[in-house]
């Protein structure tokens, strides 16, 4: 292959109209040329390099130009495709538009160059900020302990169960091994449970996609006759499957007179927020994803943000710090004020630039304005859902909430997957879905088109979606199993990938 890089040509669809030039682009050190350094300077006679820093060519960096390093990275950066590009509509993970209000804020240099170390009378309007996104949390969930240290979702689960874990310590009470958890909760619940010491007892909701009564009391006094060996259980609400729990008071009555608490998986309060308050539902610890329901960016690695909500009881348990007000001053509270924390997550006090983006789309929605987020994100879910049940297997029908589940049942047989489906969507110049995720039906695909899409974007996705239904009517299904072609990397061996994957050029 040559230096330079390779061209692609991409054909427009008629639902997507893109049209464009794909490129290939060669690891940097196949362009590497010792004799074209990227800044020639002539040698300087009779001195030696004072910098103490060897050569490029020393310490095993390629040799390129400044251009050619530039459109390298940029050539690249081309390749990710994120939510600034189109409908990215990845159930569960609430891909939504991040309003450039958020970013302008975040960057005021008052925010963006100051330093955790620095002096706290000197950063009282950072910690105002975080107070007062305290506040705007404790109201929304009805959940007054906040914490805002956690890095991400997942991050915000293993806080919430450290501190229930730690309030069952604190009480003396040791029985209790297990947390209960429905089959279609996200990965990260039964793994937080299991990264905490506890065992995970799984209910199953297969038949309705929503927990019973029955299946719940089944697992709660599956090993003692009181749930005395119970020490809680994780929900996500809405659940995985899109749905809302329509018993979840009732589960929360029946664990809480068994000694458990109830941790929400709060990362779909996108669908309630602004709605209902789960504190008032019986939740006693939850995590939010300021990084989906709130808007600030995600993707990537990070950095993401996950705050946790308890209850007063809770409080005293959570994790380090808080901002707290104190005779009118802004401060952090540590361990040496609230002995009876868990300790620690986290370096200082959090992802700061995330607070103040979080805060931000807080202010600029109003209470109004959060819960038409979630009223419209509900009924985005209710179009694509509606609009797509006459093609595809709507296992649970509607209405749903914020996302809307479909599985590959009607297509299976003519031999198009899932898979074959998400392939093809990219090759039409979307996002896939969510794909076999939940885990309650094979083939699930999870849709979730957010309130920030127009109809437009929506209805061409759908377009999309019904037209691949209509071929597999018609018979016209080979095709599925290449997609996509016209992307720089075809259809892979997606086992062998995972299984023995190259990392190293050589
Ligand atoms: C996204 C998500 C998580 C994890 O959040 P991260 O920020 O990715 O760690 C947990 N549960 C559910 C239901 C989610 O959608």
């Amino acid at each position: 292959m040559s230096a330079d890089a390779k061209v692609i040509e991409m054909t427009a669809t008629e639902n997507n109209p893109a049209r464009g030039l794909i490129y290939e682009e060669n690891l940097l050190w196949e362009k590497d040329r010792s004799d074209t350094p990227g800044v020639d300077l002539p040698a300087s006679e009779g001195l030696a390099s004072r910098t103490g820093v060897k050569a490029r060519g020393d310490i095993g960096l390629p040799q390129v130009s400044e251009p050619q390093a530039l459109r390298h990275f940029v050539k690249m950066s081309t390749w990710n495709y994120s939510i600034d590009h189109g409908f990215f509509p990845l159930g569960s993970c609430t891909m939504k538009h991040n309003p450039r209000l958020n970013e302008k804020l975040a960057r005021l240099p008052g925010f963006a160059h100051i330093h955790p170390k620095q002096p706290a009378s000197t950063v009282q309007g950072a910690f105002k900020v975080m107070h007062e996104l305290q506040n705007w949390l404790g109201e929304l969930t009805a959940l007054p302990g906040i914490c805002l240290a956690p890095a991400a979702g997942a991050h915000g689960e293993l806080a919430g169960i450290m501190t229930i874990k730690r309030a069952h310590e604190q009480k003396g009470d040791t029985r209790r091994k297990i947390i209960l958890t429905p089959d279609s909760s996200h990965g990260t619940n039964p793994a937080t449970a299991v990264m905490c010491g506890y065992q995970v007892r799984s209910i199953p909701t297969k038949e309705e996609g929503r927990l019973s009564v029955e299946s719940f009391k089944e697992a709660l006094y599956a090993t003692s006759e009181d749930g005395s060996d119970i020490a809680g259980m994780m929900v996500t609400k809405p659940n995985t499957c899109g749905l809302f729990e329509t018993n979840i008071q009732e589960l929360a009555d029946l664990l809480h007179e068994a000694g458990g608490y109830f941790y929400c998986d709060g990362a779909n309060f996108n669908a309630l927020v602004g709605k209902v308050r789960p504190g008032d539902f019986g939740v006693d610890v939850m995590h939010i994803n300021l990084h989906k329901t709130f808007s600030t960016p995600h993707g990537g690695g990070g950095p993401g943000s996950g705050p946790i909500c308890c209850t007063e009881e809770l409080a005293q348990y959570m994790p380090v710090p808080t901002v707290i007000e104190d005779n009118g001053d802004f401060r952090l509270e540590w361990e040496e004020d609230r002995p009876t924390t868990l300790g620690r997550l986290k370096g200082f006090q959090g992802q700061f630039g995330m607070h103040v983006r979080a805060l931000a789309y807080m202010y600029s929605h109003g209470s109004d304005g959060l819960k038409q987020v979630s009223e419209d994100a509900v009924l985005s879910a209710n179009y694509v859902l509606s609009e797509l049940s006459d093609d595809y297997y709507a296992p649970y029908g509607g209405p749903c909430m914020h996302e809307a589940m479909i599985t590959d049942k009607n297509q299976k047989e003519a031999g198009v997957t899932t898979l074959d489906i998400a392939k093809g969507l990219c090759e039409n110049g979307y996002h896939p879905m969510t794909v076999y995720f939940p885990l309650v039906l094979p083939g699930t695909m999870l849709i979730e088109p957010t309130e920030t899409e127009s109809k437009d974007a929506i209805d061409g996705f759908i377009t999309v979606m019904k037209n691949f239904a209509k071929d597999v009517r018609d018979g016209d299904v080979e095709k599925f199993h290449n997609y996509p072609t016209s992307t720089p990397r075809r259809r892979l061996d997606e086992v062998k990938a995972a299984r023995n994957p190259v990392l190293r050029w050589k």
